[in-house]
């Protein structure tokens, strides 16, 4: 299958991310959100990361002017039409997300590749809400998108061969690694990783050490480059949480239970870096 242009649904912390690669690999690229504001963030985003591969020399003024000119701005759903690979990265809502996969299956070609980058919904459940479940898949890229080698490829229960080879060539030619793995809960990495993160909240909520004390008991001693309260800072408390209750939904096992002091981070709306106070204050 021949993937030229890409549209992503989504121009938050991982759409501006994945937008930003896809125009770097060379694709011609459609990046949405609910409003242009929301969207000239994602881009202004962007912008700022190719502002640095310059200063570092990684990439000329001209190359970033191309990709920029690459990526095309759109509120609206309809240039899925011209299409053939669209990837979401709304937020980790099925309804929000089962909403837009009507909508695309709607609108884009009958051939073109519905991707979503859920961190951990069913690709198979979020396939059920299109007429084409053979033609969606997971593909779960990692944050910051334009620096981590992953993209976990998930295969829904009716995902067909021809789709996750186009997917895996596709994820190669943007210069990332891709892995495969079956569609259960949180797939591989984020059944592991949301474990380790929430029992560093629950170790915070009970006062086992300060949140510094706990991030450096986990990078001096176990080599991880960032503690785990700082990492979920990054990838954002609401979606950390919104993780986790699909792990307790899924397993049924109360080990996933999400801990109290991230549910009220999560209501205060200290969602980490993107608004500028979580577990840490970044103002
Ligand atoms: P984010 O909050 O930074 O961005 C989400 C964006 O989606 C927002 O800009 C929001 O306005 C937009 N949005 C909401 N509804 C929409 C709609 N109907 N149409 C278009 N846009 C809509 O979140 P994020 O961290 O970028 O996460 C996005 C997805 O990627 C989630 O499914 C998340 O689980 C997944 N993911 C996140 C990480 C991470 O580390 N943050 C890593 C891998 C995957």
């Amino acid at each position: 299958m021949d993937i030229q242009t890409i549209m992503v649904i989504g121009a938050g912390q991982m759409g501006g991310g994945i937008a930003q690669v896809a125009a770097q690999s060379g694709y011609k690229v459609f990046l949405n959100d609910v409003s242009l504001e929301l969207v000239d963030k994602g881009l202004g985003g962007i912008e700022k990361n190719l502002s640095r591969s310059v200063a570092k020399e990684r990439i000329s003024e001209a190359e970033k002017q191309a990709i920029l000119e690459r990526i095309t701005a759109a509120v609206e759903l309809d240039p899925a039409a011209g299409c053939q690979l669209v990837i979401e990265a709304v937020v980790e809502n099925m309804e929000i997300k089962a909403r837009v996969f009507e909508e695309l299956d709607r609108l884009a070609p009958k051939q073109a590749i519905l991707a979503s980058n859920t961190s951990s919904l069913p690709i198979t459940r979020i396939a059920a809400c299109t007429k084409r479940p053979d033609r969606v898949i997971g593909m779960h890229f990692m944050n910051p998108v334009p620096v981590m080698k992953l993209v976990e490829v998930i295969n829904g229960l009716e995902t067909a061969p021809e789709v996750t080879a186009a997917i895996l060539e596709t994820v190669e030619k943007m210069g990332k690694t891709a892995v495969e793995c079956k569609d259960v809960p949180g797939f591989v990495s984020n059944r592991v990783l949301m474990v380790m993160l929430n029992e560093a909240l629950w170790e915070l909520y009970e006062g086992v050490a300060s949140a510094e004390g706990i991030d450096a008991i986990m990078k001096l001693g176990m080599n991880h480059p960032m503690g785990p309260l700082a990492l979920a800072d990054l990838i954002g408390l609401d979606t950390v949480l919104a993780i986790l209750n699909v792990l307790l939904e899924g397993y049924g096992d109360p080990k996933y239970r999400p801990s109290p002091l991230l549910k009220s981070y999560v209501q205060a709306g200290r969602l980490g870096r993107k608004t500028g106070k979580g577990v840490y204050d970044y103002s």
